[in-house]
Parts: C-alpha cells; sequence; structure tokens
C-alpha cells in the first residue's frame, strides 16, 4: 500500500508562513503555501501565522477567499493560528465592534496586549497535550493575550502570569507565541495529529 502523506496548508498572504512551512517538512507530509481560494482544495489543516492581522484581514478579502475560508473551517478543517492568525480565529477582537477576521472561535483576545515590538520576550512554559505535559520555550513577539474563553474551550497552556497562551475548541488551535521560531516540535507535531484525524468530505 502506498502510503499517502496529507497535506497542510499555510497561510501564505504574509507574515511568517516560511518559518511555519520550514517546521512542517520535520514532518511525514506534504506544505503547500496558500495564496488563494483554489490551493485550499485537499488540504487536511490550515497554519494561519502571526504577522499583522489587519493586513492579512484586508488580503483576505482582496482574494475573495476568506468566506471560502469560514466555510471549511466550520465544517471541520482543523486550523492552527499563531499570533496575528489567533486574532483572525478569534470572535471578539477587546476595542473592536465587528471582528473583521474570521471570527470562529469562542476567545476574546487583545491585541498588542504587551506593548510595542520593544516588549517582546520569551519564557519557557509548559503545555498539556494530549495528557502530557511537555517543556516549551515560548516567544511572544507584540503578542495579543486571550482575556476569555467560553466553557467549550480547552485551555493548553498558561505563561507565568497565568495568562492562557494556548487554547484549542475542537478543530481550531491557538497560541499567542510563535513555536515556528524554535526549534520545538511539540506544538507542531500537536497539530499535525489534529490534521491526520481530520476526514475530508468526497
Ligand atoms: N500585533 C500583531 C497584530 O495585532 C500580531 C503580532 C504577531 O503576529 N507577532 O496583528
Amino acid at each position: 500500500m502506498v502510503d499517502e502523506k496529507i497535506t497542510i496548508g499555510v497561510l501564505a498572504l504574509q507574515g511568517a508562513f516560511f518559518e511555519h512551512a520550514q517546521m512542517l517538512k520535520h514532518f511525514n507530509v506534504e506544505v503547500r503555501e496558500i495564496r488563494q481560494k483554489k490551493d485550499l482544495k485537499g488540504i487536511f489543516g490550515l497554519i494561519i501565522p502571526g504577522g499583522e492581522s489587519t493586513t492579512m484581514s484586508i488580503l483576505m478579502k482582496k482574494q475573495s477567499f476568506r468566506d471560502e475560508l469560514i466555510k471549511i473551517i466550520k465544517n471541520g478543517l482543523p486550523v492552527f493560528g499563531t499570533c496575528a492568525g489567533a486574532i483572525l480565529l478569534s470572535k471578539k477582537i477587546k476595542g473592536n465592534k465587528s471582528s473583521e477576521g474570521l471570527s470562529l472561535m469562542n476567545i476574546e483576545i487583545e491585541r498588542n496586549a504587551y506593548g510595542g515590538q520593544l516588549d517582546s520576550f520569551e519564557e519557557d512554559v509548559v503545555l498539556n497535550l494530549n495528557d502530557e505535559k511537555k517543556r516549551f520555550h515560548a516567544i511572544f513577539i507584540r503578542a495579543p493575550k486571550i482575556i476569555d474563553v467560553s466553557e467549550n474551550v480547552d485551555v493548553l497552556s498558561r505563561n507565568s502570569r497565568n495568562e492562557i497562551i494556548m487554547a484549542r475548541e475542537k478543530n481550531m488551535l491557538v497560541a499567542t507565541f510563535h513555536p515556528e521560531l524554535t526549534s520545538g516540535l511539540a506544538v507542531h507535531e500537536y497539530f499535525i495529529q489534529m490534521c491526520g484525524r481530520f476526514t475530508q468530505k468526497p
């Protein structure tokens, strides 16, 4: 039997998509940069990278595939948003009346909650992945803060200030830090497991 590799997409409109694609190369998966609607066909998971959430949401609309993205994620496509990607997935963005992002996950997030670029920081954190505790070096760059989650959202990690930094709701995973900028593979490995369980509708 031929062992068919699953394809994981990385949204490549703007931001740290290259670094995520490099991380995925450590695994037995195909990696596809996603720039337009037609690129979404046949993927088993999608990473929305960090970058600038406002720019990314404008580009998503211009490429006219925002609606398609919303549809396939609602249909169960595993998606992992890091930093700006987490902002785009949130249903509520503090201070914004309406979310211009994808507005899918039942969390509230505050953008640039730690200040500007110079207030970026790093620390070792513990991730709770599949009932296992994993130490991970987390890098926060102009990071958002998850300030509220609804009860069906699982909190997978908190930082030393007890703030939520990683969470999952069904097929949607978010992290406020940048796992693609460290050598640790645990976060991407966890997401690929989520993708492996996704079965595409014919
Ligand atoms: N501050 C950015 C935003 O609000 C996110 C920063 C990041 O992705 N590293 O979109």
